[in-house]
């Protein structure tokens, strides 16, 4: 493990933003939360307080709903802008975006812990990619024309966009996770009020400048920071909001669902996960070693997605244990803003940290043996919530370790001895969001894939996710699909209308 404790320098724009976060953004303006109070966000690389977020509350809420159900139900945005014009102004906010990469990057770095080499690389890239892909679909939504027995009389289909939209999402990839709703949201016409995690609001409240630069009318586009129980709750109770589109933990879900039943909302939900990665003896191991590596530590295990339960079967589980372990030894942990390039940085927040640690010491205490990992690391990462990567062998299907979604650097690796014995265990989980395999059988891949209960399947690979391919969850890991085009069928009415002409 190499372990980078240095800081670098931060960048003049990102810090002033973080001393003087202008506001909450309501209606084309930053405006300060009506309570007047903030609540403090922290940095997870060390621990200590890093800014003061606003605090919107019901009365924030209120007037974000006023301006986006204004916007939407008046304003140019649904009324005379054409869907080019939509269009365009969604590239030029991609532009910005791009423009501010490097604060956006910081400010995410900062706030989640994440890898400032990573948030460069991957996050605001992604975000950037993934609006330009729903910028195009700005002018492509279409109905159709159905046959219909009545004769002299049509029947066609109006996709139109289903109104106010509250976007509630969670602290692992601020930026992308906002970008991966809001883009669809506004390509279908929605006009939105974001909902960023308390952990990381910064990136979300930094894009209130950058899309009035882009061009929004006013009231389209609003942020809102605060917290879950409060702002959270405030948006998915609000009778004049249409739809909530909602990412993070199930027992959240659960609550939103109650909530919204007062005006029957739309609901979306993309939620936990424990993914199973199945590692067959006939796979290439050059691969799948790593492969399994970054499945579960990639984002620190803090991903839907993240490979939790990696069956390996039995003739060489030794072998991939091994390389697990020797590849998690070479892994860089750094603060998010280390010097030198790291690969993982803290968990996102104190919280965070005693949770992962809690389950460790249930794995430990069930029975199972950390034989990588297993504490909070000390000396130079000692004040940040770092968590060695840990990797569990010895555990049974039953443990809370197996079952419960850690969301953190957390593994299990558990041998197998037959197809359909892992398949079966790979689907018993009240989860389905993703699941992979490492073969070289090409009927054992399809097989699998066929039958594998989870949104996304990934043979010989892990972790692809681009905006044209669909993402979401069987069972308890979500309703609706969001990317692609599916994901403006999310955000999107159908109309039929008749016609007749006889
Ligand atoms: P995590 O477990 O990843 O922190 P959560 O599900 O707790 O995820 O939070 C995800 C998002 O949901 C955050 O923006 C949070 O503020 C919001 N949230 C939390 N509680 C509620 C609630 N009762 N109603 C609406 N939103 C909530």
């Amino acid at each position: 493990m190499f372990l980078h404790a240095s800081y670098s320098p931060i960048n003049p724009t990102t810090r002033a933003f973080i001393e003087h976060v202008p506001g909450l953004y309501i209606n084309g303006q930053y405006v300060l939360p009506s309570s007047g109070e903030t609540f403090v966000t922290f940095d997870p690389s060390t621990g200590k307080p890093l800014g003061d977020i606003p605090r919107g509350t019901r009365s924030d809420i209120d007037d974000a709903v006023q301006a986006a159900r204004a916007a939407f139900d008046r304003g140019p945005w649904r009324w005379s802008l054409s869907p080019s014009e939509r269009g365009q102004i969604l590239w030029r906010f991609a532009e910005q975006i791009e423009r501010h990469s490097e604060v956006l990057a910081q400010l995410d770095s900062l706030d989640n812990g994440k890898p400032v080499s990573v948030a460069r690389t991957s996050d605001v890239p992604l975000a950037v990619e993934h609006l330009r892909y729903f910028a195009g679909w700005a002018n492509k939504v279409q109905g159709a024309t159905i046959p219909v027995n009545e004769p002299n009389t049509l029947n066609y289909t109006l996709r139109e966009p289903i109104g106010v939209c509250a976007l509630i999402v969670p602290w692992n990839y601020p930026l992308l996770m906002a970008v991966w709703k809001l883009a669809p949201a506004l390509a279908a016409g929605n006009c939105i009020i974001l909902k960023p995690a308390e952990q990381t609001s910064l990136s979300a409240l930094y894009l209130g400048q950058l899309a009035a630069d882009a061009g929004f009318p006013p009231g389209v586009f609003n942020v809102v920071s605060g917290l879950g129980e409060e702002a959270g709750a405030a948006l998915t109770e609000h009778s004049r909001v249409d739809k909530v589109g909602f990412t993070g933990s199930t027992e959240v879900a659960r609550r939103i669902l109650h909530a919204s039943t007062g005006n029957l909302k739309r609901v979306s939900l993309e939620l936990g996960g424990k993914s199973p990665n199945i590692v067959f003896a006939d796979a290439d191991l050059s691969q799948a070693v790593p492969g399994a590596t970054w499945a579960i530590f990639g984002n620190n295990g803090q991903s839907c997605t993240a490979g939790s339960r990696l069956y390996v079967e039995r003739a060489v589980f030794e072998e991939v244990v091994d390389g697990v372990v020797n590849a998690t030894r070479a892994i860089t942990v750094g603060r998010g803003m280390a010097i030198e390039q790291a690969e993982i940085g803290p968990v996102v927040s104190a919280e965070q940290l005693d949770r992962v640690l809690d389950y460790v010491d249930q794995g430990v205490s069930a029975g199972a043996q950390a034989v990588a990992g297993g504490r909070r690391f000390d000396g130079a990462l000692s004040d940040g919530y770092f968590v060695e990567p840990t990797i569990f062998v010895g555990a049974h299907d039953e443990m809370a370790i197996m079952r419960e979604e850690i969301f953190g650097p957390v593994v299990c690796a558990v041998p197998f001895d037959d197809p359909d014995e892992v398949l079966a265990r790979a689907n018993a989980s009240e989860y389905g969001l993703a699941a992979g395999l490492w073969t070289t059988d090409l009927r054992k891949a399809h097989h699998f894939a066929a039958r594998l209960q989870a949104g996304t399947v990934w043979i010989n690979t892990w972790g692809n996710a681009e905006a044209s391919s669909p993402f979401g969850g069987y069972k308890q890991s979500g309703h609706g699909r969001e990317m692609g085009e599916e994901a403006m069928a999310l955000y999107s009415e159908v109309k039929s209308v008749w016609v007749t002409y006889g």
